[in-house]
């Protein structure tokens, strides 16, 4: 899927539309998630264009791929997260009803998130 450049975290990151900057580096940015299910839920997004997490480990420099995950754990040990716990995760296509198509992770705490994914048929 190529990237689409208006994409809502692509407009975010111009600036056109407003968010709530957690922490950011050269490389990526971390926002509040506009709809938490959880007391902490933070997105993690590199600042150039990749579409997924497909795309983002294929083509993605050593320094972006550094330079995310460090951003994740800055987030939650921000958040106070590191001795509670807390979840990361990406959702890439439609399996994993993946909503804006610029890569992302959730960062995801602040309360019991139970197990991590419910058994649906077999
Ligand atoms: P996905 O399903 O793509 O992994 O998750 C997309 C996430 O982006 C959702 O958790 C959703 O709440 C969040 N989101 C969608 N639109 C906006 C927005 O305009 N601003 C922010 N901060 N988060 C958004």
């Amino acid at each position: 899927m190529p990237y689409d450049p208006e994409n809502i975290f692509a407009k975010i990151l111009r600036g056109e539309i407003p968010s709530t900057k957690v922490l950011e580096n050269e490389q990526a940015l971390a926002i509040e998630d506009i709809n938490p299910v959880a007391p902490v839920h933070v997105l993690v997004m590199p600042k150039a264009a990749y579409v997924s997490g497909a795309d983002f480990s294929a083509r993605a420099s050593d320094l972006e791929i550094a330079q995310l995950h460090r951003l994740v754990g800055r987030v939650a040990t921000l958040k106070g997260l590191d001795e509670t716990g807390y979840r990361t995760l990406s959702n890439h296509g439609p399996d994993a009803h993946q909503e804006v198509d610029h890569y992302h992770v959730h960062v995801v705490g602040g309360r019991d998130l139970g197990g991590m994914i419910k058994r649906i048929g077999n």
